[in-house]
């Protein structure tokens, strides 16, 4: 077995009892394997090993990436931070887009998927812990945005996600966790048909689960630690 193949094991297992714990099926939990600065024979290993979804913040390296590895028929999501006139390379080779925080990157995004496909699957990113400095859309401002994605013709809204603040403070957490998931509940209950709370990483995943995590996005307890940032731009 590859240590990849070990880690992964390792991650469904911690899905697994963290579901347990919290009365779910361990099914409604989706693994995001995020391997953003691993080189595509990393991916090729855990999709060997029966991953299909993955993850990347870069737009070049993703595109080229999911290019490189196309036989497979992997699921590709773009978790990052998208720049306008990167959109249109987003649209058309990835399957999910987590990061939406603008209308304007939503309607170039649903202008630019193509009409033979079947619409892009989007999140909206939500700035739970209301730092300045952290992308997403401020949770007050989430409603009107989520109604106005919701309405575009080649996107289809599946749900919320966020990036807590790093902390070990696992009540903070949780709090910031369930804030998300109010929210969602009251977009649902605004008859928004949303089915998605992207949020949880390798840190994090129980405290996220605990809280209705229907996605966890897991990268360095798959891969290993990555290289210092800076290395990579988008
Ligand atoms: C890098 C990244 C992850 C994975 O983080 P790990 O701590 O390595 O599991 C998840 N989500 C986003 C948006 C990321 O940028």
């Amino acid at each position: 077995m590859t240590v990849i193949a070990a880690n992964l094991q390792a991650v469904r297992e911690r899905i697994a009892r963290a579901a347990q714990a919290a009365g779910r099926d361990p099914e409604s939990v989706a693994l995001l394997a995020v391997s953003k600065t691993w080189p595509a024979e990393a991916v090729r290993a855990a999709a060997a090993a029966g991953q299909h979804a993955f993850g990347e913040n870069y737009v070049q390296e993703g595109v080229d990436k999911a290019a490189a590895l196309a036989a497979l028929g992997l699921e590709w999501h773009f978790i990052g931070p998208l720049q306008s006139n990167k959109t249109r390379q987003v649209a058309n080779a990835f399957h999910w887009v987590h990061s939406i925080d603008r209308l304007k990157i939503a309607e170039r995004l649903s202008a630019q998927r193509d009409a033979q496909r079947s619409p892009l699957n989007v999140c909206i990113q939500v700035n739970v812990s209301g730092e300045d400095t952290k992308s997403g859309v401020m949770p007050h401002e989430a409603r009107e945005l989520a109604h106005a994605v919701a309405a575009l013709p080649r996107l289809r809204l599946r749900g919320l996600m966020c990036i807590p603040e790093p902390t070990a403070d696992e009540a903070l957490l949780r709090r910031r966790f369930a804030m998300l998931r109010a929210l969602k509940a009251e977009l649902v209950a605004e008859g928004l048909a949303l089915d998605t709370l992207s949020m949880g990483m390798s840190h994090d995943i129980e405290a996220a689960i605990a809280e209705g995590a229907t996605i966890v996005r897991v990268g360095t307890a798959i891969f290993g630690a990555r290289a210092v940032a800076g290395a990579q731009a988008g």
